[in-house]
């Protein structure tokens, strides 16, 4: 039993189950009509019985046997096809027989009111006993009425039923078998998605052929949602191991190179060694910062309403630094006062670097970029404008996908792991945030973002 599929179980209890109820109520049935013809049987030979003491009562003080002898006429009629009637004299000896339909027990003068039921011959048979007196005449009438039609009907019900019976469990083993593959298919189809689920490590989208809106429907529906929702949690987690490894490459690079620097000829020089470890001891705090950052992100505990950042004190941090870098770069920022928005430090941090970087580039002539903050009714929006290569139209939909570059012969010397727009995507959908893009090729191109106020501020 422990092994049986749920087919097979369900298959077999509705049989069993239909069965039962139907030899249950058979018995009944069977009882109930038994019991009602033994009744009618037995009524009709007790009207038998009256009519004969009424027939014989009636023929006068002077009638005799031979009389009845000779005119036994009206007494078949009385009599009917399966009772036999006799009458015996006080010695027990009998006088007449009015048909031979059905035997007689041995005679005996006890009386009962009810009728015997006895076996002779293989007959089964009801008989009763009743003084009689007409005439010179007094004895005893005795009726026997065969049960043998009764019996035969009976049987023929019982092997009727039995048929039925037969049938019914035939028929309901083959309705439960029938019903439950109907019922059991959409969970068979849930148990193959459930194994190839496991097999392709949760990467398929689930689909279900069936499709009605009953509780097995709602299990899918909910299974669905789950496994789209395990999905899109793996592939978040991915999305952060690459893009950590993305964001880490550059200051561990720096580290990498200062170490380096150091290990040649760094060692005794007192400046070189200062300013080194300066920058890899800063490099490695910004690792920290970020490793932080971004732990938060991937486990989403972010208490999004308590950051505030200015967006103004992140661009003029950014712009000191590109500047230091590459001076010829020119980075224009205007923005209100109260520009603060609900994103963490950091990841404002690292959306305008990106950006930036990018607008540098991706950029031929003398860097310009040019940055604006204003003030909305919910919200803070912010332009970043350059004066790039630009991006051509049919690549614009793409740019924000992961490891996604506009390979052309002007952008292929630039380098890039594809990886940078798809961070800003990343970080501006976290703090429930708008990017769009827009960009002319050979022009330059726009940033649009928006980012909700904080709500002090407001
Ligand atoms: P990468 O790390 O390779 O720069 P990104 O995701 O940052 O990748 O950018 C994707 C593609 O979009 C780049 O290959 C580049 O061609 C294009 N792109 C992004 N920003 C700019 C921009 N400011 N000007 C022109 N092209 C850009």
């Amino acid at each position: 039993m422990k092994n049986w599929t749920l087919q097979k179980k369900w298959t077999y209890s509705s049989a069993i189950s239909i069965f039962l109820s139907f030899l249950i109520m058979s018995i009944i049935l069977y009882f109930s009509i038994y019991n009602w013809m033994l009744i009618s049987e037995k009524k009709t030979a007790q009207n038998t019985l009256n009519e004969l003491v009424l027939f014989f009562e009636s023929k006068g003080p002077i009638i005799t046997i031979q009389d009845i002898k000779r005119n036994t006429t009206l007494l078949n009629q009385i009599v009917n096809q399966e009772q036999s009637v006799r009458l015996m004299n006080t010695d027990g000896i009998e006088v007449l027989r009015i048909n031979d339909a059905s035997n007689f027990p041995p005679f005996s003068k006890e009386f009962s009111t009810d009728f015997k039921r006895s076996i002779i011959d293989n007959q089964l048979s009801f008989h009763k006993v009743a003084e009689i007196q007409f005439g010179t005449f007094i004895g005893y009438v005795e009726i026997s009425h065969s049960l043998d039609n009764f019996s035969r009907l009976m049987k023929y019900i019982l092997s009727a039923m039995f048929i039925f019976a037969v049938i019914s469990l035939v028929l309901s083993a083959l309705i439960g078998y029938t019903l439950s593959s109907v019922l059991l298919k959409p969970l068979k189809e849930l148990r193959n998605e459930m194994q190839h689920a496991k097999q392709s490590k949760f990467s398929k989208e689930v689909s279900f052929q069936y499709s009605k809106e009953d509780e097995i429907g709602e299990l899918l529906v909910i299974y669905k949602q789950l496994m789209n929702e395990v999905s899109e949690t793996i592939k978040r987690q991915d999305d952060f191991i690459y893009n950590i490894s993305h964001e880490l490459r550059t200051p561990v690079q720096v580290v990498e190179g200062h170490l380096s620097l150091l290990n040649r000829w760094g060692k005794n020089e007192k400046e070189v060694l200062a300013d080194s470890l300066e920058i890899s001891l800063n490099e490695i705090q910004k690792m920290k910062k970020l490793i932080e950052e971004m732990l938060k992100l991937a486990r989403s505990e972010n208490a999004k309403n308590e950051v505030a950042t200015n967006i103004v004190d992140v661009l003029t941090t950014i712009k000191k630094e590109f500047v230091s870098l590459n001076p010829i770069v020119s980075i224009d920022i205007s923005a209100v006062e109260t520009a603060v928005v609900a994103v963490p430090h950091t990841a404002l941090e690292q959306i305008f670097r990106n950006l930036i970087e990018n607008a540098i580039k991706y950029n031929d002539k003398t860097p310009y970029i040019q940055i604006t903050a204003t003030k909305k009714q919910q919200s803070i929006a912010i332009t970043l404008e350059d004066n790039g290569i630009g991006i051509p139209p049919e690549h614009l939909p793409k740019v924000f996908d992961r490891f996604y570059t506009v390979e052309t012969s002007r952008t292929k010397s630039r380098g890039g792991s594809g990886l940078g727009l798809s961070i800003v995507r990343m970080l501006v959908a976290e703090y429930e945030g708008i990017v769009e893009i827009d960009s002319i090729e050979g022009k330059g191109t726009i940033f649009q973002l928006e980012f909700p106020f904080v709500s002090i501020f407001q």
